[in-house]
């Protein structure tokens, strides 16, 4: 058998280049999670999927074009096109400002020298449109969606290769045998990536139980151990600095004991998602952890003493400021703190936490309401 001669139709090689490409994805997304589990970094599975997903199509796409590029066949991978918009906007679902999609369009006009074309210009202009309603529908959990996803892919089909089938004067006969393929191929992605992304969907669903607390909507316990073991090495290496906070909710059994357990629960609520915006400025390395029943943790990378005083003073004044009212009652909390940085005699992440929590202590026993750092 001679690989010089093709003896299948197109569209076969089609099929398999297409799931091929998403296969190639998969694997690399499912390599690059496990390694980021192993190095115990912290990392937002879905950004890693968008990124490795979007580099497999466009490298592909480009990769192909540059094939055909400026030559009167520069139309043949048209559906490959289509495919990845429908592929990094409907299934990836990543947002891109519409002057970014038509800058990429004028690149690619660019790479295949029609740029001067009115009909490439107007082909351009509708793919951003069907960029930005492939992302609209999968983000909107509207009912019916294969139909609506092969309904839009199908309006735009036809459009858009109106537009090719116009600027390279094709037949009426390979305009319907292309949008044809692409029907089939589009479908056939619909089937293979749902299948597919289930797995994902399940390991974020556990990752996401696993990670973060279900009350207050910020991470647990376990993912501060994960955190504070990855930062503490990172310093360590690196000679970084390393600010904690602790904090814990003065007299809360008294919440509690008055009010009832839901009222409590209602300030704990309150409390995290102030702190949480608190926060916001300081930078997105600055997270807040639920580290106990009313105790919480803050991380802060590259922060000496200097530094985190400031943020647990913003903390301490917020918390001391906020009113969470429950069943009409006017409830009020304060907090006691405990700062503290890595020492380079800490030899490991317990050893800093230990001075934070003995910080912290400290506030308690010297009459609560207040912040000790050293
Ligand atoms: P201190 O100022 O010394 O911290 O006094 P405290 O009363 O806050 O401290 P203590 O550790 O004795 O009590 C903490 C209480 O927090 C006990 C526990 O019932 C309550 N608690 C822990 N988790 C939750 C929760 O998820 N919801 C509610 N409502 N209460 C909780
Ligand atoms: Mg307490
Ligand atoms: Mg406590």
């Amino acid at each position: 058998m001679s690989w010089t001669m093709w003896l299948v139709p197109p569209i076969i090689t089609s099929i398999f280049f297409t799931l091929g490409i998403i296969t190639l994805y998969w694997s690399i997304f499912t390599w690059v999670t496990a390694k980021a589990e192993s190095s115990r970094r912290p990392y937002n599975i879905k950004r890693v999927q968008v990124i490795v997903g979007t580099t497999c199509a466009v490298v592909s796409v480009f990769a192909l074009q540059l094939i055909v590029r400026d030559s009167h066949l520069s139309w043949t991978f048209t559906n490959f096109q289509l495919l990845l918009l429908i592929f990094v906007a409907y299934f990836l679902a990543l947002k891109i400002p519409n002057w970014l999609i038509l800058l990429a369009g004028v690149g690619f006009m660019l790479l295949n020298g029609n740029v001067t074309a009115v009909l490439s210009w107007g082909y351009t202009f509708v793919y951003v449109l069907f960029y930005w309603l492939s992302y609209q529908q999968s983000t909107h959990l509207w009912r019916a969606p294969y139909t609506r996803y092969i309904s839009v892919a199908a309006v735009f089909g036809l459009v858009l290769w109106l537009f090719v089938k116009t600027r390279f004067q094709l037949p009426w006969t390979t305009y319907w045998t292309e949008i044809g393929d692409y029907l089939v191929l589009a479908s056939l992605m619909y089937g293979y990536f749902k299948i597919q992304d289930k797995d994902r969907r399940i390991k974020d669903r556990l990752f996401q139980s696993a990670n973060w607390d279900a009350l207050t909507h910020v991470q647990n316990y376990a993912a501060y151990d994960r955190a504070v073991s990855f930062h503490f090495h990172q310093s360590a290496a690196h000679q970084r600095n390393l600010g904690m906070i602790m904090f814990d909710i003065d007299h809360f059994k008294h919440i509690n004991d008055t009010y009832g357990h839901l009222a409590g629960d209602e300030v704990l609520k309150q409390v995290a998602s102030t702190v949480t915006t608190i926060l916001k400025p300081f930078g997105s390395d600055v997270i807040l952890y639920r580290t106990g029943g009313e105790e919480f943790n803050i991380l802060l990378p590259d922060r000496d003493l200097n530094r985190a005083r400031p943020i647990a003073q913003e903390v301490f004044d917020a918390v001391k400021g906020l009113t969470t009212t429950y069943n009409g009652q006017d409830l009020n909390v304060t907090i006691s703190v405990g700062v503290s940085v890595l020492h380079e005699r800490d030899r490991n992440p317990l050893d800093f936490y230990k001075r934070v929590d003995a910080n912290l202590y400290h506030s308690k026993q010297t009459g609560r309401h207040r912040i000790t750092a050293s």
